[in-house]
């Protein structure tokens, strides 16, 4: 029966969630705060009232004009939205997997670029990152030059390195690409920085979003915004109700009130300066800068502190085997204060 199953999907390991019972959850750059009661009452409500009998709104303009508006999406912009990023990123791939058609990437960066070019029969090339994670312009464009990548992705800030990239350089790609180029900003609630402004410029730059960093990972929605030329065909490859009702419903309901999230994520970025501030403390720590809602951060024997943070109820994500580049390296979500403190003394007892 194996000789069914293609061999690159047969070498590829399951994209991993350990379990979190019962221990602090850094690792997966959740927001820590939930919904205010009175806005759950009113989620409540919204949700009761849904007819589950029916199939979802198959275009929900509605819903798009939320998520203008909450993003400021250029009204001259086309969307697409996708059950996460995720199933965004299999729509961008599947649309241009033609055979030998390749994906760049960056290198470390979102593990689901190089997975996703697997699943649709793509080749993935990786171009290495300097040292402090910066974009190696010279061999990024060489590499745009040589494979001339039907897709290419860049996430700004980039995941799991916590940076933003020199927005020329990403610019330069954008202009000698020969396929489409996104840029995933899926971290944008925790930084100013964006591509959305260039969207127009470009005929080949599209811009990714999602409510999952936000805080709503648990509804699964996100969203491409580019020319309409362009993702008229991606919306082609979109499974037909790809958003749930009750996802629809509850994104209409929250991000018809941005201010709640927008608050939240301004006490994230905070105390992301509390938690950077409480690491570079510590003997033996080197943390990166970050744009993100988590941090990056290299302690001696990694995997030794990873365990002794589990030991003692703190769920991060151990990377050292990852990449490289990311040797002893370790990430954490930022978490509420509390959260944060009791990482804080975890890590000291731990290292
Ligand atoms: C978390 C993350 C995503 C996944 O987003 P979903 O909308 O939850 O699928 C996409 N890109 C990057 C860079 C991420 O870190």
């Amino acid at each position: 029966m194996d000789d069914c199953i293609r061999s690159e999907i047969r070498v590829l390991k399951a994209y991993e969630v350990p379990s979190a019972e019962g221990m602090v959850k850094l690792d997966a750059m959740e927001n820590p705060y939930g919904l205010p009661e009175t806005l759950r009452a009113d989620l409540a409500r919204r949700l009761a009232s849904l007819d589950l009998n029916r199939y979802p709104d198959a275009n929900p303009e509605a819903l798009k004009t939320v998520l203008r508006q909450a993003m400021g999406i250029p009204p001259e912009a086309a969307l697409v939205l996708g059950n996460g990023s995720d199933e965004l990123i299999q729509m961008l791939a599947l649309a241009v997997a033609k055979p030998g058609a390749v994906v760049l990437g960056v290198e470390p960066s979102f593990v689901m670029f190089r997975m996703i070019a697997a699943f649709v029969g793509m080749r993935y090339v990786g171009v290495g990152l300097r040292p402090d994670f910066s974009l190696d312009g010279p061999s990024l464009l060489e590499a745009v030059r040589s494979e001339r990548p039907a897709l290419t992705f860049l996430a700004y800030p980039n995941n799991p390195t916590g940076n933003h990239f020199d927005p020329e350089v990403v610019e330069s790609v954008i202009r000698t690409s020969p396929g489409l180029v996104v840029v995933d900003e899926a971290y944008y609630p925790f930084t100013d920085r964006s591509f959305l402004p260039r969207l127009l410029s470009h005929p080949n730059l599209l811009v990714m979003r999602t409510v999952s960093k936000l805080g709503l990972a648990g509804i699964r929605l996100g969203l491409v915004a580019g020319p309409a030329a362009v993702l008229g065909q991606i919306d082609k490859v979109r499974l037909p109700y790809n958003i749930s009702v009750l996802d629809q419903a509850a994104a209409q309901e929250v991000l018809s009130r941005p201010g709640v999230l927008q608050e939240q994520a301004a006490r994230i970025c905070e105390q992301r300066a509390v938690l950077a501030a409480g690491l570079s403390r510590l003997a033996g720590v080197t943390v990166y800068p970050s744009a993100a809602n988590f941090l990056l951060f290299r302690v001696a024997q990694a995997s030794r502190v990873f365990e002794g943070l589990r030991q003692r109820g703190i769920l991060i994500k151990n990377l050292s085997a990852a990449h490289p580049s990311l040797a002893d390296c370790l990430r954490v979500t930022v978490g509420t204060p509390e959260e944060n403190r009791q990482f804080l003394q975890a890590l000291q007892d731990s290292l």
